[in-house]
């Protein structure tokens, strides 16, 4: 096993006229044994990067480490890597067993009892013992991704490199299928890295996670971290569903202006801002409170032009007084809605929930104040 270190790290694909930037000094490590998820919208530059892991992709410039070894001329079948895709890539012609013991027969000199005992002990593992004298055919999705990997699995690699591994089973099983696969990471102990575009399973998921944008990492951090204090707009909007609310303002004196209201700078804000510099102020839907409508002149006026009950909790789409359609911004409440469509009410929103970001920059100039952060640890105190 082996930590895994990507040190300003950039991939430029060179093609006729035009040259991507794929990739662009990412600079990351995962320790021995952590689970890193890679995040961020398509083309970001996710697979690239697991790729140039694996020793599929030469990187253009920077260093690549697998444990102490620099590893950017080491071929992929000499880097001890197994990597899953979301294509399952099983020999359909082949039982499970024989999918299964097809890297160890190719790539160790073990004997075939050898080779027998590690695939049904992997197999047990995986819950799949069962299935291994069947074809691949014979197999549903969840079960096909369960062969997939336990195939690498067997190979008792330094290092997982999972793309999108879950991407086509139905979201219950998927759900399912997270929980076990970090269950299994854990015990393996295998130092591992998954990508998803889904912010979801990278929030439900990671030790740690790494959000990517354009080829730029723009935050490595615990999910908790991230969702809470963003580096910048970008994490802030893409990681939380529904996404956090901005509105863009300008600074005014002691105050954000905004086209719909003015919120006063928050004492920790520091005002050696020029006054016009653009402000934008984010906050999370869970975080506005939604007053019943007799709350009199308490908060911002708004009307609400849907109320979504899911059950436990409400997402309710509003919209200030003379905004247009593209202006809503949501707000989730708990339990029974106290709201319905078509009300007028008002909102607040807490000062210790907003979010401030340079409108320029993108970056985070306040974050919400949360008590568990305020441990130096970041555990809660
Ligand atoms: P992601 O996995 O986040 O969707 P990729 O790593 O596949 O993103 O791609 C990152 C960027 O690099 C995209 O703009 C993509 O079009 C480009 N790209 C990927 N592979 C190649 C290639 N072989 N040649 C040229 N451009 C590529």
């Amino acid at each position: 096993m082996a930590s895994v270190e990507l040190d300003d790290v950039t991939k430029v694909y060179r093609g006729g006229e035009a040259s991507v930037v794929a990739v662009e000094d990412v600079a990351v490590e995962i320790p021995d044994g952590d689970f890193l998820v890679l995040v961020g919208p398509s083309g970001c530059g996710k697979s690239t990067t697991l790729r140039m892991i694996a020793g599929l992709e030469t990187a253009t410039d920077g260093e690549i480490k697998l444990g102490d070894r620099t590893i950017n001329d080491v071929s992929a079948q000499d880097r001890n890597i197994a990597m899953v895709f979301q294509s399952y890539a099983l020999y359909p012609h082949k039982t499970v067993r024989a999918n299964m013991a097809f890297g160890l027969e190719e790539s160790t000199d073990h004997s075939s009892a050898e080779i027998d005992e590690t695939v049904e002990e992997t197999a047990a593992l995986m819950g799949i013992n069962d299935l291994l004298d069947r074809k691949p055919g014979q197999l549903s999705g969840g079960q096909q991704q369960r062969v997939a990997l336990g195939r690498a699995i067997v190979r008792d690699p330094d290092v997982f490199l999972m793309d999108e591994p879950l991407s086509n089973l139905d979201a219950k099983l998927r759900a399912e299928m997270r929980t076990e696969l970090q269950h299994l990471q854990e015990q393996l102990g295998v130092t591992t890295v998954y990508v998803t575009h889904d912010q979801t399973e990278a929030m439900t998921m990671g030790d740690r996670i790494a959000v990517l944008n354009e080829g730029e990492l723009q935050q490595v951090g615990t999910p908790l971290e991230c969702y809470h204090e963003p580096n910048n707009l970008f994490v802030a909007e893409f990681i939380g569903e529904p996404s956090m609310n901005v509105f863009d303002g300008r600074l005014e004196g002691d105050a954000i202006v905004t086209d719909f209201f003015e919120y006063p700078v928050p004492a920790d804000v520091s005002t050696d801002r020029e006054d016009g510099s653009g402000l934008v102020l984010g906050i999370r839907p869970e975080d506005i409170l939604v007053n019943e409508r007799d709350a009199g002149d308490k908060g911002l006026e708004a009307d609400i032009s849907v109320v979504e009950p899911m059950g436990n909790e409400n997402t309710v789409h509003l919209r200030f007084a003379g905004g247009a359609d593209g202006d809503e911004f949501l707000a989730t409440t708990e339990g029974i809605p106290n709201v319905s469509a078509g009300d007028r009410t008002t909102v607040e929103f807490p000062a210790e929930a907003i979010h401030l970001f340079d409108a320029e920059t993108g970056a985070a100039v306040k974050n919400r104040r949360l008590s568990f952060t305020d441990a130096a640890d970041g555990t809660r105190p």
